[in-house]
């Protein structure tokens, strides 16, 4: 059968069951789609950084699959218009994808099916369980973290599957045009490359390398990466590294060298990644409202305040540590769990912004964004998600004595802004009376 395999956030050999599933081809299309997001909360585009790293993933899959005299066919657009085209073209017979959470994922699946003149088959997302190995029904997921963690956390984790060891070759004649270049290096203090070979190279590290994983609980809430937490989710969320393969690592590790509170806590951080994806697929449309999940129990108010949120965006608001943590956002691509945590914070709780533009602001820019973590993150801190105790407000000059407290990091990224008049409007500017319309003036 002459088939088409559409990669998303599988970008990986190893433990790709999706692949795997269409090895037996006599011709396999591999494809990966560029998607630009769609303008929402007055952003658009993609973070430099974030397009980069995705850029890596990328190329490094593709020099895997030319190892092994296939090719990567990188397209720009929507899948569910290219994808029926290429089919026609190449007269292919099946096709198959990875399950992606998100509503407009869905929706972009289900328009393709319809499109498509061939079956799709949808093969199991980047988790570590499989979705009929949960104990309840999808939409009898529990809504909150900790029970679903009692539920599941005994479960077996089934084996990473290896990497194909040939792949049929595609068409004959099919071009494969080169990929775009990323236009920015590395930040220094980041110095993070895409794609599972550096993925692999990292989980090695942090655990049988230099078991920065033993003393993980202790050093998780550090704000550097690459010095407190494992710093893995880049190549988690694109899928260049499987949860199942960071899993065993630690199963491994845990078995020859040592089990202890650090490396069960790293375990229960990959279920919070687990219990988000699910209720990503579950809650659809409902992670994008102001009122989520619509458990909260008190109503929540808030203002649009566009100069408070440019001023949050860009690192420049009346809160050094803020500042700082954006600032290295911007700068990186990354943040830490505690730093994601203050910084959301201050904009819902101190700035008292709608969470969605934040969550947006993050979506633009973090290397390893992924919808459910990012969406179920923000509800939750805005009180909106699965939190019990519905929301967290940070104590930020708490945090700052806390996680900075000699100010080492927020003097590094420049935290320390001037401050601002809280209001920059006067009588000059409004109201606007007739005889002062642009209109009535001359010249330009
Ligand atoms: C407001 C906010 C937004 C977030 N947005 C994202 C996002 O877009 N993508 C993303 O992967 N994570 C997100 N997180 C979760 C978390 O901050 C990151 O996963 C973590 O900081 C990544 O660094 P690490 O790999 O060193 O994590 P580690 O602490 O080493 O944890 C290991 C892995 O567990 C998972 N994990 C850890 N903490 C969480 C968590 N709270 N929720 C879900 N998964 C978790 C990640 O896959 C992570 O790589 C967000 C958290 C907050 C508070």
């Amino acid at each position: 059968m002459r088939e088409l395999y559409w990669l998303q956030q599988d970008l990986r050999l190893r433990d790709n069951p999706g692949l795997l599933a269409h090895a037996a081809a006599s011709e396999l299309v591999l494809v990966y789609i560029w998607q630009e997001p769609r303008p929402w909360c007055n952003l658009r585009g993609i973070g430099q950084q974030r397009r980069r790293v995705q850029l890596e993933h990328l190329q490094d899959l593709r020099q895997d699959l030319r190892a092994l005299g296939q090719d990567l066919l990188f397209l720009e657009g929507h899948p569910e218009q290219l994808l029926p085209a290429l089919v026609q073209r190449w007269r292919l017979e099946r096709v198959g994808t990875s399950r992606c959470p998100g509503d407009y994922e869905s929706c972009q699946l289900e328009a393709l099916r319809e499109r498509l003149p061939v079956p799709l088959q949808v093969h199991g997302g980047n988790t570590l369980l499989q979705r009929q190995q949960l104990p309840f029904a999808l939409d009898a997921l529990p809504g909150q973290f900790t029970p679903f963690r009692r539920a599941v956390d005994q479960l077996p984790v089934a084996a990473p599957l290896p990497a194909p060891e040939r792949l049929p070759p595609p068409p004959a004649g099919m071009a494969f045009p080169p990929l775009p270049a990323a236009d920015i290096a590395p930040h220094t203090s980041l110095p993070l490359r895409g794609g599972s070979r550096a993925g692999h190279r990292r989980l090695q590290q942090f655990t049988f390398g230099e078991a920065g994983v033993a003393d993980y609980k202790q050093r998780r809430n550090c704000l550097d990466p690459l010095s407190g937490s494992s710093t893995l989710s880049p190549w988690l969320a694109s899928g260049a590294l499987s949860a199942r393969e960071v899993a065993h690592t630690l199963a491994r590790f845990e078995q020859q060298r040592l089990r202890n509170e650090s490396t069960e806590w790293l375990y229960l951080e990959l279920l919070w990644r687990e219990y988000f994806h699910w209720r990503a697929l579950l809650d659809g449309p409902k992670l994008f409202r102001f009122r989520g999940l619509g458990t909260g129990r008190k109503h929540r108010f808030c203002i649009f305040d566009p100069r408070a949120f440019a001023r949050w965006c860009q690192g420049d608001t009346d809160y050094p540590l803020v500042n700082a943590l954006q600032r290295q956002l911007l700068a990186t691509g990354w943040m830490s769990n505690r730093g994601r945590q203050i910084s959301a914070s201050c904009l819902i709780h101190e700035l008292g912004l709608d969470w969605r533009y934040g969550a947006a602001f993050f979506e633009k820019h973090l290397i390893d964004y992924d919808v459910g973590s990012n969406y179920g993150n923000w509800q939750y801190i805005a009180g909106v998600g699965c939190d019990p105790r519905g929301g967290r407000r940070f104590n930020l000059q708490k945090q700052a004595a806390e996680h900075d407290p000699d100010g080492i990091f927020t003097t590094k990224w420049g935290g320390n802004r001037p401050r601002q008049p809280l209001y920059v409007t006067d009588a000059a500017d409004w109201p606007l009376t007739p005889s002062t319309t642009a209109d009535d003036h001359e010249g330009p």
